[in-house]
Parts: C-alpha cells; sequence; structure tokens
C-alpha cells in the first residue's frame, strides 16, 4: 500500500479500487437476475470518491437518506444521475426533496400530496416508490392500505408511481425470504391494476436481499434493489458474515499511539460505572498487561466492530477520546507516535465518515 504520510491521525483511508470491485460484483450479480442496482452511499456519508466508485462499478443510480449528502451528489455528478432519497421526506423539506432528488421512498399520502405541489411549482415530475411494511416495523404501509393508497398517487399529475418497496432487516431484524418478497410481488399485481400507467420497480431490499440472489430464491418479479452494506464492506448482513468474493478490507482506520504502560488488567478501587453510564464488565485478571491508548474514541467509533490489522493487539474498550488496547501479545516493535491499522464493520463505517475528527484519505 502507497505510504500516506502528511496527513493527521486518526485517518481513515477509503480504497476505491475495492469499493468498485465489490460493486462490479453485486452488479453482475443482480443484472443476472434482470434486477437494476442502485448505490446505497449513506453509509459513506454520501462521500463523492466512494459514489464514483459506485458508478464505474455499473450501479445504475445512487441514493442517500440525507438532503444534505444527496446534495453534495448532484453537484458532483450533475443532472443526468438519478438519485433516490431512502428516508421519508420530512414535511419541512419538501421543496429541497422536489429539487435535489429524482424518487424518493414514501409512505404517507399527506407527504406524497406535498411532493406533488412542489413538483407542479417547479414544473418537475417527482417519482415516488410506495413502501410496503412486510413486517419489520419499520416504515411503510400495512399491505392491506395499498389499493386504496395508490388509487389516489396515480391521480396526482406531478408525482407518478414509479414502483413499491420493501425494507427488511433494519429495525426489527425480520430477514427477507421467499415468501414475504412474493408478497410484495402480490401486492404489486393488484397495485397495477388501479394504475393506468406502468410501474417501474418492484424494489425487493437492501443488502440483507442478496443472499436470496445467491440461493436461487428471489421472487423473479423483484427488479430492483437498493445495496450500500455489501458494496461499501463486503458484508452479507442477512447471515452475518462476509459476502463470498466481495472484498471487506476496503476502509482502513489508522489511530495513533499516545500511552503505553504495564498496568494490571482489573481495575482497582471500587467500580461505579464507565464515562457513558455504563456498568463495566468484570475483566478477567490476566495479571500485569501491556496496555496502550489509541487517540480515538467513542466520538468516532464503537469498539465492537473493530479488527486490528496486526496479530496480538486486543481491543479493550473506549470512552469518549481514548481507545484501549492490549498490547501484551504484540510482536513488532511499538512506539508512541506510531500507529495501529483496523477493518471496520458498518457501523464504525458510519461513524467514522460522519466524524469531522477522523480525516479521510481516497486511495
Ligand atoms: C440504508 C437503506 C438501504 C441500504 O441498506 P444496506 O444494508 O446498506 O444495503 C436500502 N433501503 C433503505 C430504505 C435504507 O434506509
Amino acid at each position: 500500500m502507497k505510504e500516506v504520510c502528511f496527513l493527521r491521525f486518526p485517518r481513515l483511508i477509503i480504497h476505491t479500487e475495492r469499493i468498485k470491485y465489490n460493486a462490479e460484483l453485486i452488479t453482475k450479480l443482480t443484472q443476472k437476475h434482470g434486477i437494476s442496482l442502485t448505490g446505497v452511499t449513506k453509509g459513506a456519508c454520501g462521500n463523492v470518491a466512494v459514489a464514483k466508485a459506485m458508478i464505474e462499478g455499473g450501479v445504475s443510480s445512487l441514493a442517500d437518506s440525507r438532503l444534505v449528502n444527496l446534495h453534495k451528489l448532484r453537484n458532483y455528478f450533475g443532472q443526468d444521475l438519478s438519485l433516490l432519497l431512502l428516508r421519508l421526506p420530512a414535511l419541512s423539506d419538501i421543496e429541497q426533496v422536489v429539487e435535489v432528488a429524482d424518487v424518493s421512498l414514501n409512505s404517507e399520502f399527506e407527504i406524497i400530496e406535498a411532493l406533488d405541489r412542489a413538483a407542479m411549482q417547479r414544473g418537475k415530475k417527482h417519482g415516488v416508490i410506495l413502501m410496503i411494511d412486510l413486517g419489520d416495523l419499520r416504515e411503510g404501509i400495512w399491505p392491506d392500505q395499498a389499493i386504496e393508497i395508490t388509487s389516489k398517487i396515480c391521480k396526482l399529475k406531478h408525482v407518478f408511481l414509479q414502483g413499491i418497496g420493501t425494507n427488511l432487516t433494519c429495525y426489527g431484524g425480520v430477514l427477507p425470504t421467499q415468501n414475504n418478497l412474493n408478497q410484495l410481488v402480490e401486492i404489486a399485481n393488484e397495485v397495477q391494476k388501479k394504475c393506468t400507467y406502468q410501474l417501474c420497480y418492484i424494489s425487493g431490499g437492501n443488502s440483507s436481499s442478496l443472499y436470496l440472489l445467491q440461493e436461487g430464491k428471489m421472487p423473479p418479479d423483484i427488479n430492483h434493489l437498493r445495496v450500500g452494506e455489501t458494496i461499501l464492506i463486503g458484508q452479507d448482513p442477512a447471515l452475518f458474515k462476509p459476502f463470498p468474493q466481495a472484498r471487506r478490507d476496503t476502509f482502513t482506520l489508522q489511530a495513533e499511539l499516545i500511552e503505553m504502560k504495564i498496568k494490571p488488567s482489573v481495575p482497582i478501587g471500587i467500580v461505579g460505572r464507565d464515562a457513558f453510564g455504563r456498568i463495566p464488565a468484570k475483566a478477567t485478571d490476566k495479571g500485569k498487561r501491556l496496555r496502550g491508548i489509541l487517540a480515538i474514541g467513542e466520538q468516532d467509533i464503537n469498539t465492537d466492530g473493530l479488527r486490528p490489522q496486526a496479530k496480538g493487539v486486543e481491543v479493550l474498550g473506549a470512552s469518549s477520546d481514548h481507545l484501549l488496547i492490549d498490547l501484551t501479545d504484540y510482536e513488532d516493535e511499538i512506539k508512541l507516535g506510531d500507529y495501529l491499522s483496523f477493518d471496520i464493520n458498518y457501523s464504525n463505517l458510519l461513524k467514522t465518515m460522519t466524524s469531522p475528527f477522523v480525516e479521510k484519505v481516497v486511495l
């Protein structure tokens, strides 16, 4: 890897070639099944280098949950690229939604009507994907409301129903299956009868739906997916394991060593609560250990999803600005001012990309 020596710590190295490789991998997989793929950039805070890698890898449009990120993408890519707003539009944001997004996911008719008015005022057409809640209990209308609400949407002049969709495995942890996605297809078929024009998409979810493609269990009528996590960090959130052939070393987090001392492995004194009011887990007594502190903390990361690249480094925990590690079994030399590197999970990607304290380095 090219040595980057002129920037501050902590830093997050973004390996765009590897992200592009993942985007290619998932694009090929979805294309084979006639599925069009929207790349989701929200995990990387709408970073344009990441978005560009997704586009080069073949995704046909981009999506993000935040308007600020969509603005960044719009400014960079111009008007030709289709942008999708993932989070339900807020009434107070309607004008901006119509301005920056071509399409949005929706579940409230009152808001869809407001989008219609705003689109009329701007002489635009705005696409709506109506979300159906198939049991995960995050966004979406209940299936028995689908007909009534689509009949109303299809009468609007400046909003068009681009399709229907669902989102799973986000709040309730409900997995996409042949069964619930077939239910989505059935709803789409019913809804289509109420609409005078052809709906484009049956949008069958996020990264957690990809395993169905691999197992040959994706209902053939599902023709759209919105994928972030698997492209960004090569993880399959449904099976909770690395996605076959995808790269997981797409982002490298590096933080600097600011203390290194031999100390006991168990706190001394009456133990109350930690900096966040949590009761510390009982530490096992391993005797005296070589402990280090890295200059990064819960403000920028979660300790659970950090995978040290070097052997013999163990993450112990963190407070807001200090990450505690055990270096006793680390075999290389290390001194104050050196840094350690980590691979990261999705929540760490989200936090590091959002933290203004973490320098972003695009490779
Ligand atoms: C975040 C999100 C996605 C993408 O999820 P990944 O797990 O990153 O693939 C898709 N759809 C909606 C509605 C989302 O909020």
